[in-house]
């Protein structure tokens, strides 16, 4: 990670972090407008200057539609025998954020699209409370195929599947990526710290930034959570310069 990238974080950190105190009550960050004007002006000069990560970013070696004909009809592991379709994503090829689930479910196989049984729903609404569409961004899965009854994908399944992951996110090359749950969570980060520990602190990978937040299916068992993801949601817009 280069200087330029710590700074930045560290400036939208401490925004949100001073807006948080604010927002609890805490003596001493009261934060008046004023005061987060400057940290937000900072925060825009560092923005302004050249993407971050630039040797990340260009040249771009490959499409999406590349990707995804180096695809095909996928057979690389057991779960093509199984499928009706090949979940590849959607979205704005050229997205600044990008959703990751964890892989097919039925409607989605049926459909071919991510994201559009009731869980999807949910991440609709989320993603229009973010003030955005699902036109503008782009919405994937760590594997492209349906699990037997929706089982947790094998390692073995990963592994075959990652690979088309990150080419299509570094293809995209978006400014912020968000994982939606534990296991896309800890297969992009490669960890195993549960997703509870590390949503709502932007994370690394490969040189992008990445927000762990909860899946949408979980928030349907426990819509107390909901508010967590909104905090995360925020946190993505502060960085998107997306106004609250
Ligand atoms: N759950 C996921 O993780 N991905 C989908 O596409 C749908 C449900």
């Amino acid at each position: 990670m280069d200087s330029r990238t710590t700074l930045s974080e560290t400036l939208t950190s401490l925004r949100v972090t001073l807006q948080q105190m604010a927002r609890w009550g805490c003596a001493g960050f009261e934060c008046p407008p004023e005061t987060l004007a400057v940290v937000q002006r900072w925060a825009e000069s560092r923005q302004a200057e050249p993407p971050i990560c630039a040797e990340h970013r260009s040249p771009k070696t490959e499409t999406l539609e590349q990707i995804r004909s180096d695809l095909g009809d996928c057979q690389r592991c057991g779960l093509a025998a199984g499928r009706t379709h090949i979940v590849y994503g959607e979205g704005n090829d050229r997205a600044r954020l990008v959703f990751v689930g964890e892989g097919p479910g039925f409607e989605e196989d049926r459909s071919g699209r991510p994201f559009v049984g009731p869980a999807g729903q949910l991440l609709t609404k989320i993603i229009q409370g973010m003030k955005l569409t699902r036109d503008q961004v782009f919405i994937c899965n760590v594997i492209k195929c349906r699990p037997p009854n929706n089982r947790d994908p094998l390692p073995e399944e990963i592994a075959s599947c990652r690979p088309f992951l990150e080419r299509q996110l570094a293809a995209i090359d978006p400014e912020v990526i968000c994982t939606l749950g534990t296991h896309a969570t800890q297969t992009l980060l490669n960890t195993t710290v549960p997703v509870s520990r590390l949503r709502g602190r932007f994370q690394i990978f490969n040189n992008l930034r990445v927000m762990p937040t909860y899946h949408p299916a979980y928030l349907l068992r426990n819509p107390k959570r909901k508010r967590d993801v909104w905090e995360d949601m925020k946190k993505i817009m502060v960085l998107l310069r997306i106004p609250l």
